[in-house]
């Protein structure tokens, strides 16, 4: 395998193979796909990868693995966990793109993943590559999705999945997964961050393959979620991609899909897209490092009903930093009553999707008010994690606060006068 390990701030390298996830200096790690980048020909790839969707078996018919030359090259094929992740809906809610008053709005569903996040996409590589290295457990810190994903890959390669979730924090319909696919369970009395400090310092030492966005491996599958997106827009370019922001790993995943299309020649520098990365105005850490032109690291005592993205101290900052200077973005915070509107608002459409997905919405919303988004601009929201993931948010918002979105239900008796009364 041709692709190397290449650390972000110093000039050393790893072999693939090393299994690392961080550099020797403390840096993070990319995966160096240079040497396939200057003999792939773009033109015949991208038939390539278009001939293969449709097909009925895997690895072709897996959103992640279709793409497999830029991912793990010559990673053999009977070494692939899949479970044909990927191929997620792109959807046009009209009455949405009529709120946000922009040309064109569509919504790309990752929440329609096998466990019900983008999680998957990364996954099915991490898992794929860790039993490649011949690791026996995989373990990871989450705040629920990547638990889950983690779980159900770990399972299906037969390996050990570690799971460190705050005990307070996360959403039930994540923890349930993570426990019925048969994960070790471990709630931390503390937050994310904690437990992402406990698996960054320790799990190395103790032999655990760790499967979080630090494992520069697990980000080449999220790249996909962008050249899927391409693919499925005929490569119009939209203007605006708009993400939440927590750990980063989509944002850092997503700069580096574009710098790899950008190096094959398959697109000019002012036509990438550029990515709108949303955080919670409680868990804004990144935000708040925007503002200063990235000269200052913040880390902020997380809090928000968005679980998916309370995240205080990110570990993909430096890469997601990166995208976002190259792909010209900007990072915007949105309170939590501003994601539980848009929430409702996107609900309302049919689909749905978790609290922090419908993030996005809120700052498209939020960055159309300042005149960022621009009116004549196409804009594509990337909703990450499945509606019934968070239910007790959904069901407390329409229960007990007083938004002029709230749908309460009403109890009756069981008459027809009550019936007809209601009706
Ligand atoms: C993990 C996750 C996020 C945060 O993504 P990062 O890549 O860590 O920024 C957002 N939404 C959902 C639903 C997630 O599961
Ligand atoms: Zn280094």
């Amino acid at each position: 395998m041709d692709s190397k390990l290449h650390c972000i701030y110093c000039p050393r390298e790893y072999l693939l193979l090393s299994g690392k996830n961080t550099c020797e200096c403390g840096g993070l790690l990319d995966v160096d796909h240079s040497s396939t980048l200057e003999s792939l020909k773009a033109g015949d790839w991208l038939k390539q990868v278009a001939d293969r969707w449709g097909a009925k078996s895997l690895p072709d018919s897996s959103g992640v693995w279709r793409y497999r030359e830029l991912i793990l090259p010559g990673f053999p094929e009977e070494g692939i966990i899949s479970k044909g992740e990927g191929n997620t809906r792109l959807y046009d809610f009209p009455r949405l793109t009529e709120i946000a008053r922009v040309e064109k709005l569509k919504f790309k569903h990752e929440g329609e993943n096998p466990t019900g996040s983008f999680k998957d996409r990364g996954m099915t590589v991490a898992i794929s590559w860790a039993k490649r290295l011949g690791s026996l457990a995989v373990v990871c810190a989450s705040t629920g999705n990547t638990a889950a994903s983690a779980a159900s890959y770990a399972r299906s390669a037969g390996m050990k999945a570690f799971i460190l979730i705050s005990s307070e924090r996360v959403a039930m319909g994540k923890v349930s997964q993570s426990i019925a696919y048969g994960a070790r369970v471990i709630k931390v009395r503390g937050n994310f961050d904690d437990c992402m400090k406990l698996v960054s310092e320790h799990a190395s030492d103790m032999g655990l393959y760790v499967v979080n966005s630090v494992n520069p491996v697990r980000l080449e599958g999220q790249k996909t979620i962008i050249w899927e997106l391409l693919e499925q827009l005929d490569w119009k370019l939209p203007k605006w991609i708009v993400v939440p922001g927590g750990n980063l790993g989509n944002t850092s995943a997503f700069g580096k899909a574009f710098q790899e299309l950008y190096s094959l020649g398959i697109l000019d520098i002012d036509e990438i897209p550029r990515l709108a990365v949303i955080q919670a105005s409680g868990a804004s850490p990144f935000y708040k490092s925007w503002k200063r032109n990235f000269d200052t690291r913040f880390v902020d005592q997380a809090r928000t009903c968005a679980s998916a993205i309370e995240i205080g101290d990110p570990v993909n900052r430096s890469k997601a930093m990166r995208s976002v200077v190259f792909t010209k973005g900007v990072v915007e915070a949105v309170s939590d009553e501003e994601i539980m509107s848009a929430k409702a608002l996107l609900d309302r459409e049919g689909v749905g999707a978790e609290p922090a997905s419908a993030a996005t919405l809120a700052g498209l919303l939020k960055l159309r008010s300042a005149g960022t988004i621009r009116e004549s601009d196409t804009v594509i929201c990337v909703l990450t994690g499945h509606m019934l993931k968070d239910p007790d948010a959904t069901i407390r918002f329409h229960t007990e606060g007083d938004s002029v979105l709230a749908n309460k239900p009403i109890v009756i008796d069981p008459t027809l006068p009550a019936l007809k009364s209601v009706l």
